[in-house]
């Protein structure tokens, strides 16, 4: 145990060290962390919808209805009419034949891994897929095969060389770190073409993307069936938390059966669930949540090209600023912090080596003066 202190030591001289902050108010853009009134840019709560009034009153009310806790796995009587609603509803939106609600999108992605590929199967993934997807390929068992990230031609050429045998594809629909869109269309055609199955992460463009919202499958043209799975997160632009994956009768009825993920936990809260639908209704309602999000991260490339910042190609609420050295992107993320904005440095190992880079992520509750007020303090961090 004495080796841990020593590895945490060096953490900390590597600038790699992960510490925790203190909220005292709720998930908005103005927030009080640390002690201190602060401007947020780092939460995935793109629709504003987290510490919405409906959602929040749906929460109440499914409380005094439901309690607080489910007491159980969904197997062992802890599903209730509000999860089954829910389900109905997902599935509804992304146009799925059933959608099935799981605790976290981390266990979604180790659910379906666990359950489908076979140990002789092979997993084929973007190099820069989320991580609950690479750590569920070693769960799996499957051999996995990394492709370069959205090169489409790479794939191509290792789903070619691969053996016969089953074979899965799984990418994240945005990615979380870089903003950027996953080939949809052409990640359909190669599972089409290879006979292989297709697993798409849209944790980060439920919600945003699509018409409503239905993320970037339906962008595309696309809805879940018997070779494409969709799995979304609630806890992002839904504001509330879990997970579902949604997709064919057959696949879901394997993932109750053999999703150890699913099978061997606390089903969430139905109180949660009765939000999540209040969450999910505003999320199809209220397209200007969306065109908002759009009007700001359009505000924000404009200014920041004035600045000659360096953005990745995004036109997502995820906005990295690339900075490249780790210690750089942390002071920077300090000295915007000492500015009352907040704004996180990502570093190694989420991001590769010398890739490190400040993440602003935008939400609808934030304003045009919001994106100023950055875009300015960004300018004089820069300058110094
Ligand atoms: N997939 C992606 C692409 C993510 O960004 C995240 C969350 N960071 C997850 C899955 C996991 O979702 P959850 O937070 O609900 O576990």
């Amino acid at each position: 145990m004495k080796d841990l202190r020593t590895a945490l030591e060096q953490r900390r001289r590597d600038g790699l060290y992960r510490s925790r902050r203190l909220a005292e108010s709720p998930q908005r853009p103005e927030r009080r962390i640390d002690g201190r009134d602060c401007l947020s840019f780092c939460s995935n709560d793109y629709l504003g919808l987290a510490a919405h009034p409906q959602v929040v009153a749906a929460l109440q009310t499914g409380a005094q209805r439901w309690g607080a806790g489910s007491g159980a796995a969904h197997l062992l009587a802890g599903h209730t009419a509000a999860h089954h609603a829910l389900e109905e509803e997902l599935a509804d939106f992304v146009g799925a034949p059933r959608a099935l609600l799981f605790s976290t999108g981390y266990m979604a992605n180790l659910g379906v891994m666990a359950a489908l590929p076979r140990r002789a199967g092979r997993l084929f993934q973007d190099r820069l897929n989320h991580a609950s997807l690479l750590d569920g390929a070693r769960i799996s068992g499957a051999r996995l095969v990394r492709y370069a990230h959205l090169d489409m031609q790479d794939l191509q050429r290792r789903l070619a060389m691969a053996p016969a045998g089953e074979r899965l594809i799984a990418s994240d629909g945005v990615f979380s770190m870089d903003g950027d869109c996953a080939p949809v269309e052409a990640l359909a055609a190669l599972a089409t073409e290879h006979a292989a199955g297709l697993l798409l992460d849209d944790a980060h463009g439920l919600g945003v993307l699509g018409p409503q919202g239905r993320g970037t499958l339906a962008q595309a043209g696309l809805t879940p069936d018997a070779d494409i799975m969709l799995m979304g997160t609630l806890g992002k632009a839904l504001g509330t938390f879990g997970a579902f994956v949604a997709g064919s009768e057959a696949l879901i009825e394997t993932l109750i059966q053999q999703a150890r993920s699913y099978v061997y936990t606390t089903a969430p809260p139905a109180a949660v669930a009765e939000a999540t639908r209040a969450a999910l209704q505003l999320c199809r309602d209220e397209n200007w949540r969306r065109e908002h999000l759009q009007s700001l991260v359009a505000r924000f490339r404009a200014g920041a090209a004035e600045l000659d910042l360096v953005l990745m190609e995004s036109s997502t609420p995820i906005q990295p600023l690339l900075i490249g050295e780790t210690r750089a992107a942390t002071r920077m993320s300090e000295a915007l912090e000492a500015a009352g904005i907040l704004v996180p440095a990502i570093r190694p190992p989420t991001v590769p080596e010398g890739e490190a880079r400040l993440r602003i992520s935008f939400s609808a509750a934030h304003t045009q003066a919001d994106v100023d007020r950055l875009l300015e303090a960004l300018g004089s961090v820069m300058r110094r």
